[in-house]
């Protein structure tokens, strides 16, 4: 592939930052040979302790029986609230933008205390103890993260369901997790359309007869159905119990939050999260990566149903005593400038986003960009999925204006927080490169054999010493997580994900393990072909996929997404295939090229290959578990394109 170019650490970001380079090693090193004195002083410095733990980390990865901070007590709503109350109570917390522009509220760490107090009390009237499960099926609104921050507070766990999942779905997260209470709105309200969140609701619990609370938030105030006995409304509820509450003391191995995954590769994995741990490498990275200062106005547009939302919308920023924008709307919402627009609205200095929102916008073209200022921006995020080159520097020169630099965070679910990832101030990026570890995290290349691979090279992305917001389990099913992340590779934390590094020892996410593409014995990882695509003009999106081949093993299949206003043709074509072997070389050329309007998402935007796969292998009747497609007719279309085809 032509050789990224790189982009220097400029002096202003360096002179602002909290680390620069010389910081990072320093850290790095005595994070890796030192982990007990690394984190026992980073636990103290990020958080706030009831009772200080016994030992800082113990147990191993093929056990799986890892523990932080045991013995130690703290609660997370009171680090996230009380402890900012003397200094900060009148700063504000949370900036609500509508998905109408003309909605927004501002929520003080003092009125965040109120109103997260009052739901712990109603959730305890309604018999919610420690360790219960709650569900959560909400819009983007101050009230959800209320919900959550009201269960760590009386020490019940969360398990929030993306507010865009089917009444089968919820059904499916409530039973699995065996939740009692359901907190939910009326309505919720996106791109202009409603969504009867509800009614979503009482289907569901039609097969959940454990369910003995449903707390509704008045949203839009549209009548819905109400079961006397079970369903109440929030806004009377907080109404008839006390402002307080106290912050129960939570052992710091005390399960904090289920959370199921995207479901790219397969059936989500509902994933469970432990108290300490994930709370200090969240509050850490959100300090360091985003290289967030008292002050600055941090926007994550993730939804808080991913992992990405509970870590960067709710926990990390809250525990800094950060001020955090919750957005309920979408980009395109009423126009493709709406993003911008918001920035300008709220005076965002740092905004973290997702590659298929930027993919999305980019097929419009600059000018709903340029009409806007986003001068307050200082840094920019991506994380989700691979970020293509193009995209980058699209994202570095439109958006940002050569000027903020570009953290691509490559995590996980499973991994709770950031993993590998720029540091702003010390780490000179690469377009497409998520660059160098976090602290306390050991990245290991692995070949087939599951041996470490040593200096540049490409092979399985495994991590070899635990990390504090670690997977704890998979709930119900302990057995799973062990399979799934820990026996392939005894030792070692499999991520699923393929990875290349590079002489810099620089990490490049090139994919998922399960769609390496193997021509010919070339294996191809799906990231850089795609790359290669979408650095055309005229291509928007593109996702790559094997089909078996008779003379190569595998041949490659692109679904290619033209511009808006793009027609695909022959000719184009042609320019893709040469531009693959320019970029790449000819045995990645595509065998063959599908146009497609639109490709199969996750509902957290990832695109689901394991889906085209089927599509090019004509495998049509066995699409396997689609419950998080985002999108089904799009997969009907696609389908129906290549029986004609
Ligand atoms: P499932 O595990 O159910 O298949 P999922 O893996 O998509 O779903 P998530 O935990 O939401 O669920 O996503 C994590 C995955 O997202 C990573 O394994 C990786 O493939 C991808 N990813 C996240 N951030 C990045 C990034 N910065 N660069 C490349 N890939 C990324
Ligand atoms: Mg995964």
């Amino acid at each position: 592939m032509s050789l990224p170019h790189r982009h220097p650490v400029s002096d202003e970001t360096r002179q602002r930052a909290h680390l620069d380079d010389a910081a990072y090693q320093r850290l790095y090193r005595q994070s890796v040979d030192d982990p007990q004195t690394f984190w026992g002083e980073q636990a103290k410095a990020f958080l706030d302790w009831f009772k200080a733990w016994d030992e800082v980390s113990s147990g191993s990865l093929s056990k799986g029986d890892i523990r932080w901070f045991a013995g130690g007590q703290l609660n997370i709503s009171h680090n996230c609230i009380d402890r900012h109350l003397a200094k900060r109570g009148d700063q504000v917390a949370l900036i609500w933008e509508g998905d109408d522009p003309k909605d927004s509220a501002r929520i003080t760490y003092k009125q965040l205390h109120e109103q997260v107090c009052r739901l712990a009390n109603v959730l305890k009237t309604r018999g919610v103890k420690k360790g219960d499960r709650v569900c959560i099926y909400m819009p983007m609104i101050p009230e959800a993260a209320y919900a959550m921050l009201a269960c760590t507070r009386i020490g019940a766990v969360h398990s929030v369901v993306f507010g865009g999942f089917s009444p089968d779905a919820l059904r499916d997260r409530i039973l699995d997790a065996d939740c009692r209470t359901v907190i939910t709105a009326d309505e919720a309200v996106r791109g202009g359309k409603l969504v009867p969140l509800k009614s979503n609701v009482d289907k569901a619990l039609a097969s959940c007869p454990k369910v003995s609370t449903v707390l509704v938030v008045k949203r839009t105030g549209n009548p819905v159905d109400r079961d006397e006995k079970r369903d109440l409304w929030y806004h009377e509820a907080i109404q008839q119990v006390a402002a307080d509450c106290p912050a129960e003391p939570m052992d710091a191995e005390d399960p904090l939050f289920i959370l199921y995954t995207s479901g790219s590769t397969g059936k989500p994995k509902g994933v469970l999260h432990s108290t300490a741990g994930y709370l200090l490498q969240a509050a850490m990275t959100h300090k360091y990566v985003f290289d967030y200062h008292d002050g600055d106005i941090y926007w994550c547009t993730a939804d808080v149903g991913w992992v990405t939302g509970h870590s960067y919308i709710v926990y990390g920023p809250l525990a800094n005593g950060a001020t955090s924008l919750i957005f309920e709307g979408v980009p395109n919402y009423p126009d493709t400038s709406r993003f911008w627009q918001v920035i300008d609205k709220h005076q965002v200095n740092i905004f973290y986003t997702a590659p298929t929102a930027l993919r999305a916008l980019m097929r419009e073209g600059e000018a709903p960009v340029k009409k806007t200022s986003r001068s307050s921006l200082r840094l920019l995020g991506s994380v989700g999925e691979p970020i293509n080159p193009e995209a980058w520097e699209w994202y570095f020169k439109v958006v940002g204006e050569q000027r903020c630099p570009i953290v691509d965070t490559w995590w996980q679910t499973e991994t709770g927080a950031i993993m590998i990832t720029p540091l702003p101030g010390a780490t000179d990026l690469k377009p497409g490169s998520a660059t160098r570890p976090f602290f306390g995290v050991q990245p290991v290349l692995l070949d087939e054999q599951g041996k470490e691979i040593d200096g540049p090279g490409a092979g399985v992305l495994a991590i070899k010493a635990s990390w504090p917001s670690q997977i704890r389990s998979v709930y119900g099913d302990h057995k799973r997580m062990l399979e799934t992340y820990f026996t392939a590779y005894p030792g070692y934390y499999f991520s699923g994900d393929g990875a290349r590094r590079d002489e810099d020892g620089y990490w490049w996410i090139t994919g998922r393990i399960d769609d390496v593409i193997n021509v010919s014995g070339h294996r191809i990882g799906t990231a850089e072909v795609e790359s290669a695509l979408v650095l055309h003009d005229a291509v928007a999106e593109a996702a790559v996929v094997g089909y078996p081949h008779d003379v190569k093993g595998q041949g490659i299949y692109a679904f290619v997404t033209t511009m808006n206003g793009v027609e695909p043709s022959d000719e184009l074509k042609k320019e893709l295939l040469s531009l693959v072997g320019k970029e790449i070389g000819s045995f990645a050329k595509p065998e063959l090229i599908q146009w497609a309007p639109g490709l199969p998402k996750t509902r957290s935007g990832k695109i689901m290959r394991r889906i085209l796969r089927k599509i090019a292998c004509n495998e049509l009747d066995s699409l396997g578990d689609t419950s998080t497609l985002a999108d089904p007719s799009v997969v009907d279309s696609l389908i129906e394109q290549r029986l004609n085809s």
